[in-house]
C-alpha cells in the first residue's frame, strides 16, 4: 500500500482522531515480538504438529519481518488451512496509527494507541522518522512516559503508565516500514531501504525496561528479518548503571549516555538518577562497557542549556572526565516546550563549547534540531492523555529514587 492509498490518514497534518472511550483493544494477540522459540511455542498450543513448528515459525517469520506481511491471508506460501487456524487465533496486529504529522523538513511523527489497563482505556507513545541524506533513522519509544523526571525533558513530566512489551517496541519500526512504504519490495532504483538506523532515545528510559527492549533489539537486528545490524542500533540511557554491562553483553548495540552534566551537584538536578548512580560510577561503567573500541565509541549526550551548563569550565572539565573512554560527544540544543523553564544556549556559545571539545581531539557534532514544528525534536515528546500534576511528579521521582 502507497502512502496515499492508506486508509483514513492525510499525506500531511493531523489526522481527525477518534475519542479515546471508543478505543476497542485487541481481542487476538499479535505474533509481533515473540522470539523463534516462542512462535514455535504458540503454533504448538494451536495444534501444530512438533516436527512442522520450526518450519512454519520460520516461514511466519519471514512474511511478517522481511515482507511486512499486515494479515495471514498476504502469507501465499502458507495453506489455505494453516492461515485460516493462524487467523482464527492471532493477529500480526502493530500498535494502532492515531495520528501521523509531517515536518516541514520531512521528520515525520506518529501518534501510536496501545492497550491500557481497563475496559476502553488505551495508551499513546509517540514514534519518530528522521531522513537524512545517507540515511534514515527512527526513534522509538521504551516507556510510556517515563519515572525519572530529568527536569529539561517533556517526557519526564508525564506519569509512567506502564513499560512496552518487545511487540510494541518492533511494532513501531513496523508501523513505519509500513507507512514509508519500506518493505522488500518496495520499488527503488538501488533498492534503499529508507529507515537504516533506530535510536532507542524516544519516550522512556530503555534500561528499566530492560528484557522487553532487549528481545525487541534481537529481533529488529536478526538478518533474517528487519536486518538493522547492531552498530546502526543506538540505546540511549540516562544513566542505570547496573544495566550497562548487560546491555553490551546481552544486546551488543552502540551505546549513548545522557551525560549534560560535569559536576554530580548540578547532575543530580538536571538528571535526577544522578543521586543513586553519581557521575563516576557511570563513567566506571562506560569504561568496562563490553565491545566498546575506537570504532565503536559511546555517544555522550550533552543537552546545550543557556548558563546552565554551557560554560568553557564545562567543556574543559568534560574533556577530563572522558580521558580514556572511546567517546564522541553529541551536543543537543535544549528543546523549549511549553512550560519548561530552561533556555538553549546562544549559538555562539554553542560553537565555542564544541569548538573546545573539538580540539581536545573528539569528534562533536551539535545535532541539528528536527521536526520541531510538530514537537517531535529530542525531549518534546509527550502523549497529551498524560498530563501530570507538579505534586504527582514529585511523588513519582521519590518512588524513582527508591527502588
Ligand atoms: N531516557 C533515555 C532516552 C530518551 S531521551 C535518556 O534519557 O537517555 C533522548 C535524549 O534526548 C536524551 O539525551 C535526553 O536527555 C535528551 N533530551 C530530553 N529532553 C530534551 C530537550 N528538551 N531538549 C533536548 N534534548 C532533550
Ligand atoms: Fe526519562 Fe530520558 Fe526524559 Fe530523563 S531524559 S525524563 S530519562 S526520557
Amino acid at each position: 500500500m502507497t502512502m496515499t492509498e492508506a486508509p483514513g490518514i492525510l499525506e500531511s497534518g493531523v489526522l481527525e482522531k477518534t475519542a479515546l472511550e471508543t478505543y476497542v483493544p485487541p481481542t487476538k494477540p499479535s505474533l509481533v515480538g515473540l522470539s523463534r522459540a516462542e512462535l514455535s511455542e504458540r503454533l504448538g498450543s494451536i495444534g501444530v504438529p512438533e516436527k512442522q513448528r520450526k518450519m512454519r515459525a520460520q516461514q511466519l517469520w519471514h512474511w511478517m519481518y522481511v515482507r511486512g506481511a499486515q494479515t495471514f491471508a498476504d502469507m501465499t506460501n502458507v495453506s489455505k488451512d494453516m492461515r485460516a487456524e493462524l487467523e482464527q487465533h492471532f493477529t500480526v496486529d502493530r500498535p494502532e496509527v492515531v495520528t501521523e504529522q509531517i515536518s516541514n523538513d520531512g521528520t515525520r511523527k506518529w501518534l501510536l494507541r496501545l492497550p491500557g489497563d481497563g475496559v476502553g482505556r488505551a495508551h499513546e507513545v509517540e514514534c519518530v522518522y528522521i531522513p537524512e541524506t545517507d540515511r534514515g533513522t527512527l526513534c522509538v519509544s521504551s516507556q510510556v512516559g517515563c519515572t525519572l523526571n530529568c527536569s529539561f525533558c517533556h517526557t519526564g513530566t508525564q506519569r509512567l503508565v506502564r513499560n512496552l512489551t518487545a511487540g510494541e517496541i518492533v511494532g513501531q519500526i513496523m508501523v513505519a516500514r509500513d507507512r514509508l512504504n519500506d518493505w522488500i519490495d518496495r520499488e527503488t532504483p538501488n533498492g534503499n531501504r529508507l529507515v537504516t538506523n533506530i535510536v532507542m532515545m524516544g519516550m522512556g528510559e530503555p534500561l528499566y525496561n530492560f528484557d522487553a527492549v532487549r528481545d525487541a533489539l534481537l529481533i529488529v537486528s536478526d538478518n533474517e528479518g528487519i536486518g538493522i545490524s547492531r552498530r546502526r542500533i543506538t540505546l540511549s540511557t540516562s544513566g542505570v548503571v547496573p544495566n550497562i554491562a548487560r546491555t553490551g553483553d546481552e544486546i551488543g548495540v552502540m551505546l549513548a549516555i545522557s551525560l549534560h552534566a560535569v559536576r554530580d551537584e548540578l547532575r543530580n538536578e538536571l538528571v535526577p538518577l544522578n543521586r543513586k548512580y553519581p557521575i563516576k560510577e557511570l563513567l566506571d561503567a562506560c569504561r568496562a562497557y563490553p565491545g566498546s573500541s575506537n570504532s565503536r565509541r559511546i555517544t555522550f549526550e550533552y543537552v546545550m542549556l543557556k548558563g546552565v551548563n554551557d560554560s568553557l569550565d564545562d567543556a574543559r572539565l568534560l574533556v577530563k572526565l572522558l580521558k580514556g573512554i572511546p567517546a564522541k560527544i553529541n551536543l543537543i540544543p535544549f528543546n523549549p516546550w511549553p512550560g519548561s523553564k530552561y533556555e538553549c544556549s546562544d549559538w555562539d556559545q554553542i560553537e565555542k563549547f564544541s569548538e573546545y571539545v573539538f580540539n581536545a581531539g573528539y569528534s562533536s557534532p551539535v545535532r541539528t534540531p528536527r521536526g520541531r514544528d510538530i514537537l517531535a525534536a529530542c525531549g518534546q515528546l509527550k502523549s497529551e492523555t498524560e498530563k501530570l500534576s507538579a505534586r504527582e511528579r514529585q511523588a513519582l521521582r521519590a518512588m524513582a529514587m527508591t527502588d
